[in-house]
């Protein structure tokens, strides 16, 4: 399987050439050339499959530059009941992605049962084992360098801890995060994990990796790298739960469901796409956002006017704070016929700072046949939600859930077809306790072996945004 850019003017390339950089050199995203196709055949087989069996099945078919044995090998070492072992009490840790069902036809599945409670532990740990295969294999070595709001960070942090030939610089804003996030983090004992505290924003420490990134000389000398939401291996890791989802809300295979998708970066409901491109009978892709609401803007409209990072209203969903999807150039380049030339032209604009219209041209009239739909959720709207499931249905779920639930309800009520519908849990209530308090009136629940975390020492630089300091703080470790 060879890969493309979406702006069509870097050379093809292999998984594993993919896998460590980040953009391509032209400045898009990478996709594979087509999209492989899964047979009713696969489909009735696949049914059957447990987690890291159906991973396997579906990865391979993106993944073949690495030997079908060591593949194997990654991937089940990656999905195990140990490493998923977060889930609620009376689900079985061994289905990696257990679906609760709230009433007929409607169901929450689980992807936050990982090691920091948010649904990137389900790619992030894949790509941890990853890079360690493909660095020890070429004897090299990698320093990750991120900025997180919280998830992202952990997620890497969990993923990488310990691996032969990674290192990871977290920068994280200082006192921004919540204490149970900030615990996850600095609370890592590896000495391959390097958490930096900046007295800023979020968005100050994202220039920050910036100006890092942007200095060729310090990124090719210290082996900079990224894990962010648009490797591709991270998209490829999420297709995987779409299929299981399907199965597990199904019978069989002539059924259709939809999925609603708590959306940020485009990452996870852009897997979402590629499965039912390939042959997954998804009938709606439901995406919601928050008050950041560009993508759903977008999707009514026709019209993206992705906002400056400074004008990303905070917000109590905070993984969802996102004004510029990184993901959604993929989506663009499949909507528009995958001709990079039209990508380019509308990506000039977008790099500019400008929005782009779709309206009137023949992808627009296009847009319906990809089976997306979208709303939006407030701060009022994910309190509700939060009570609503916590009284009718007995779950807890965290904000962002909330917000997947609350667009899944209204697009449920114009729905005349009556497919089941999947949401996507994203993030379990423990993680954003404040909020959960403030709907609920009670604590978030949490698993038993993530009691008292916030007690344990914590291991933390606290520096100021000055990007010559953060450099001087890796020279000296790498
Ligand atoms: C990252 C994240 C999201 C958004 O996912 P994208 O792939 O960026 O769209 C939603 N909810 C939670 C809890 C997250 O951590």
């Amino acid at each position: 399987m060879q890969y493309l850019s979406t702006r069509g003017q870097a050379p093809a390339r292999e998984f594993c050439d993919i896998l460590l950089g980040g953009l391509a050199p032209d400045g898009g995203l990478y996709l594979p050339e087509a999209y492989p196709q899964v047979s009713r055949a696969e489909l009735d087989a696949w049914r059957e499959l447990p987690y890291h069996a159906l991973a396997l099945a579906v990865l391979s078919k993106f993944i073949t530059d690495i030997p079908a044995g060591d593949l194997k090998t990654l991937v089940d070492r990656t999905y195990t009941a140990q490493t998923y072992r977060y889930c609620r009490p009376g689900r079985d840790a061994a289905d990696i992605t257990p679906l609760t069902t709230l009433e007929p036809g409607l169901h929450l599945l689980e992807l936050s049962n990982g090691p920091t409670l948010a649904f990137k532990d389900m790619a992030m740990q894949l790509l941890g084992n990853l890079f360690e295969y493909v660095l020890e294999k070429r004897g090299e070595t990698i320093n990750i360098l991120g900025a997180t709001s919280g998830d992202t960070g952990s997620a890497a942090e969990y993923a990488m801890r310990g691996k032969h030939g990674v290192r990871v610089f977290m920068l994280s804003p200082h006192g921004k995060m919540s204490e149970f996030q900030r615990a996850q983090m600095y609370s890592l004992p590896d000495a391959n994990i390097f958490n930096i505290a900046i007295r800023a924003m979020f968005d100050d420490c994202q220039d920050i990796v910036k100006a890092v990134s942007n200095d060729a000389a310090f990124k090719a000398k210290h082996r900079i790298g990224a894990v962010n939401s648009i490797n591709w291996a991270r998209v490829a890791a999420q297709i995987v739960y779409y299929f299981k989802g399907y199965f597990e809300a199904t019978r069989s295979n002539d059924e259709e469901v939809a999925f609603a998708v708590p959306s940020g970066n485009f990452g996870n409901i852009c897997a979402g796409h590629v499965a039912r491109m390939m042959g997954l009978p998804i009938r709606r892709l439901v995406l919601a956002t928050n008050e950041n609401d560009v993508l759903d803007e977008f999707f009514r409209s026709g019209v993206y006017r992705p906002r400056a990072t400074r004008e990303t209203h905070v917000t109590s969903s905070p993984s969802m704070d996102i004004s510029r999807a990184s993901n959604f150039e993929r989506f663009v380049f499949d909507l528009v016929g995958r001709d990079a030339a039209v990508v380019r032209e509308l990506w000039a604009k977008v790099d500019r700072g400008d929005s782009f219209d779709l309206r009137g041209t023949p992808w627009h009239a296009r847009l319906s046949e990809f089976r997306f739909v979208s709303g939006t959720s407030s701060h009022a709207d994910r309190l509700a939600t939060i009570r609503t499931a916590w009284e009718k249905y007995g779950t807890m779920i965290d904000p962002h859930t909330a917000d997947g639930l609350k667009v899944a309800l209204a697009y449920r009520e114009l729905d005349e077809a009556g497919v089941p519908m999947v949401v996507l849990e994203t993030a379990q209530p423990v993680k954003f306790a404040e909020t959960i308090r403030e709907a609920l009136g009670r604590e978030p629940t949490r698993p038993e072996a993530l009691e008292g975390i916030e007690a344990l020492p914590q291991r933390v630089e606290v520096m100021d945004a000055d990007a010559a300091a953060v450099k001087a703080f890796i020279a000296a470790r790498t």
